[in-house]
């Protein structure tokens, strides 16, 4: 949900909607909107020329009504605090919408990663954590992987707790390698969740997902998996494509193949395989007569401009913020269902809860359950929003999106954690 707005101030500006659609007071509106703490980091590393260069970093911990904060830390030059604020609201409404027993917090430190090499990661890593470790626990603050982090990212984070504590607790983070108590599903736990959720809407809207065709925008992580799983369903993706551009087949793709060729013969770019009709540009995939559109690559793709020309007739958020708030309301005025970010993309989060609960009883969950815990969960978690955006606010044809639900029923249960502990 990141704009090119300050992206607090969107973040407010969201939280003023849902606050009118439930009738909470201007305190109440402060209460939410204002973090519970911020934490400033100066993270030093040596770096390979022998002199001492200091980052910037930090953690927001938004709010804790839920429970322990919980979110990830990103590295990114264009990161800053507003940004790492509003994020961190994000994920307590994130949180609360899937049912967590979770606050929501984000962390982020301003680096270009790409031009450190790894000991100076693995240093910027674990001073980092060891400078918020006052801040951070199993019990108080979890993050995840975020932007530019990863599993490898956590064992450094781990290492620099256990150290600076002399504690081993596994589940301080999440999304951690397999051999450090991490789970093999996380790698595919988010596009599993967009799939899922996917095909929860189309039962709604054409009672199932058979021959239903899909374009994929972003064929990484997201985008990929999204694609595999909704294949698997018997879905027929038409059309996928990343960074360079895309590719369109009629008779659909088998998102398996063009994973193995990219990866193995190809140069990277989903536009080189072979067996397409034609290729195609970005916009034109976001425009496409096609069933569901699933933005998976990056925030603001679906503007105001190519609002009028989208032809989907659902859209699932597989990225953060894809489309932004003035293309909404005119899609939302087509008719066009927007399944938010919050509620599609929220697998990850849920296996990272998955993983932290396994961490704490010292369990071995199978693949097999983690993948049904996360299905039932998000099932759940669409049927309750589209109960609500049918029941409360007018549904398919009304004038709220279904955002508005979501976000409502998050708020609401923030807001009532918070009455109930005397907050407000
Ligand atoms: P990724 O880096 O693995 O993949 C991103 C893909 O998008 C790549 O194929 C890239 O080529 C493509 N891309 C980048 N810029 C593009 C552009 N301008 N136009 C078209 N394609 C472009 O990233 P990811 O982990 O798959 O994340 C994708 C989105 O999903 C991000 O918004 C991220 O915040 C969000 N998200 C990811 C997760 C997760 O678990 N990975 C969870 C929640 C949300």
């Amino acid at each position: 949900m990141i704009s090119r707005l300050d992206p607090y101030e969107e973040a407010k500006k969201q939280l003023r909607v849902t606050s009118s659609i439930l009738g909470l007071s201007e305190e109440e509106y402060e209460a939410l909107a204002t973090p519970e703490r911020i934490v400033q980091v100066k993270v030093p590393v040596i770096m390979r020329d022998g002199k001492v260069k200091h980052f910037v970093g930090w953690r927001v911990q938004h709010n804790s009504a839920l429970g322990p904060y919980k979110g990830g830390v990103r590295y990114s030059s264009e990161t800053n605090l507003s940004e790492v604020m509003a994020l961190a609201m994000w994920m307590t409404w994130k949180n609360s919408l899937a049912g967590l027993p979770y606050g929501g917090a984000k962390g982020g430190i301003q680096v270009d990663p790409f031009k450190l090499n790894q000991l100076e990661l693995m240093q910027i890593s674990k001073n980092y954590f060891s400078a918020i470790t006052p801040f951070v626990g199993v019990d108080l603050d979890i993050p995840a992987p975020d932007v530019n982090t990863n599993p490898q990212t956590m064992a450094w984070f781990l290492e620099a707790y256990e150290e600076r504590t002399g504690r081993m607790e596994l589940g301080v983070v999440t999304g951690k390698p397999v051999e450090l108590g991490g789970l093999n599903t996380r790698i595919y736990s988010t596009g599993l969740g967009v799939a899922t959720i996917a095909e929860a809407a189309a039962k709604k809207l054409w009672g199932g997902i058979e021959g239903r065709t899909v374009a994929i925008q972003g064929f990484g992580n997201v985008g990929y998996y999204t694609a595999k799983f909704l294949a698997e369903r018997g879905a027929k993706v038409v059309a996928i494509s990343d960074i360079k551009g895309g590719i369109y087949s009629s008779k659909g793709f088998d998102p398996e193949k063009v994973k193995e060729f990219i990866t193995k013969q190809g140069s990277g770019f989903v536009i080189d395989y072979q067996n397409v009709e034609r290729r195609i540009a970005n916009e034109e995939l976001l425009t496409l007569d096609v069933d569901i559109l699933v933005p998976a690559a990056v925030e603001n793709v679906i503007t105001p401009e190519l609002g009028p020309k989208i032809r989907a007739k659902l859209i699932v958020e597989g990225a953060n913020g894809p489309t932004s708030p003035e293309a909404e309301e005119i899609l939302v005025k087509k008719g066009v269902v927007i399944v938010p970010d919050i509620l599609a993309n929220s697998g990850g989060v849920i296996m990272s809860h998955i993983e932290w609960v396994n961490n704490r009883m010292g369990g071995w969950i199978t693949e097999d359950e983690a993948k049904a815990k996360l299905i039932q969960k998000m099932t759940d978690s669409f049927n309750a929003v589209w109960e609500f955006w049918e029941k409360r606010l007018g549904g398919l044809g009304g004038a709220y999106s279904m955002r508005a639900a979501a976000q409502a029923i998050a708020v609401d249960r923030v807001v009532r954690a918070m009455k109930l502990k005397g907050l407000i």
